[in-house]
């Protein structure tokens, strides 16, 4: 499915992207939250981007972990450990690794999912990116054992993730900062769940 090269370009477009939706993340964080998960995003993978090109020809697994730990330490907010976390996590799978196929992806993000949930303490249905990334996980499972297409699987992955963040419209928060506006939140999508999106509908057009 990809190899390291790849990886690191696709790490560079999710980074580009962010850049590009900075604005509109900020903005959406700024309704239900305190307004900085565009700010937050793209310092981080402002940061990641720096380093990509020291990671050129290291496994998978370096790069994923160096990912995750360059998150952690650059972003402040609740997004910079979760994503961080999600990353290294995914960075164990692909440990020693130079291409991975559908399978060792969907074990990445199972891997990251269950880092997410660890870390932040949420399940489904609390209005956080675990709506949009959990139901996309399914999807793409879903798909690629009907198909065996990862290109198949990756967009219903996407398509899944977009009636996540469409869902969490309709709730309101239970974790994170957006909890302190409570029901007031219903009606505005999750910024993390966004940002979440963007990430795997550049992963699926690279594919
Ligand atoms: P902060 O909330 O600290 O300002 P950000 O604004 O960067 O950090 O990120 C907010 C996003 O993080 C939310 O939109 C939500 O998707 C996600 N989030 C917050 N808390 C949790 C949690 N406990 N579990 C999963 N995701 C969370
Ligand atoms: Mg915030």
């Amino acid at each position: 499915m990809t190899d390291s090269k790849k990886v690191i370009e696709i790490l560079k477009a999710i980074g580009d992207k962010i850049q590009e939706q900075k604005d509109f993340l900020t903005e959406l964080d700024n309704v239900i939250g305190d307004g900085d998960h565009g700010i937050n995003m793209a310092r981080g993978f402002g940061k990641v981007e720096e380093k990509l090109p020291t990671l050129e020809g290291k496994d998978i697994g370096t790069i994923l972990k160096t990912t995750g730990m360059t998150l952690v330490s650059t972003v402040g907010g609740a997004s910079g450990p979760l994503y961080g976390t999600a990353f290294m996590k995914a960075g164990m799978i692909g440990a020693g690794k130079n291409e991975i196929g559908m399978e060792d992806f969907l074990a990445m993000l199972d891997a990251a999912t269950e880092g997410i949930k660890m870390r932040g303490k949420a399940t489904t249905g609390e209005k956080t990116m675990l709506d949009a990334i959990v139901p996309s996980i399914d999807a793409m499972k879903a798909e690629y054992e009907a198909s065996q297409d990862a290109k198949a699987a990756l967009a219903a992955g996407v398509k899944a993730a977009e009636e996540g963040v469409e869902y969490t419209k309709t709730i309101a928060a239970t974790k994170g900062r957006a909890c302190y506006v409570g029901e007031r939140s219903i009606g505005h999508q999750d910024p993390g769940a966004t940002s979440y999106t963007l990430m795997l509908t550049i992963i699926s057009q690279m594919i």
